[in-house]
């Protein structure tokens, strides 16, 4: 599984850290660390992924299976 976050849309709302902060991290501008990047998931942290996904406004976090 990977995750890709819209690095034109990511607005920084963390909501995706605080979700699931085991997965998700933020730069030091607090946007997703991740933001304009697909990354690899690995197996024991698809639950968190996928659960930080649900929980951005934007919908910027976008599952791929
Ligand atoms: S919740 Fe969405 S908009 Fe906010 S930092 Fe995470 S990916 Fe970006």
């Amino acid at each position: 599984m990977k995750v890709k976050i819209d690095g034109e849309n990511c607005c920084g709302h963390a909501r995706c850290w605080v979700t699931a902060p085991e997965f998700y991290k933020l730069d030091e501008t607090g946007y997703a660390e991740f933001r304009g990047k697909t990354v690899d998931v690995p197996p024991e942290m698809e639950a968190a992924a996928k659960r930080g996904a649900n929980t951005c406004p934007d919908r910027c976090i976008t599952i791929i299976e």
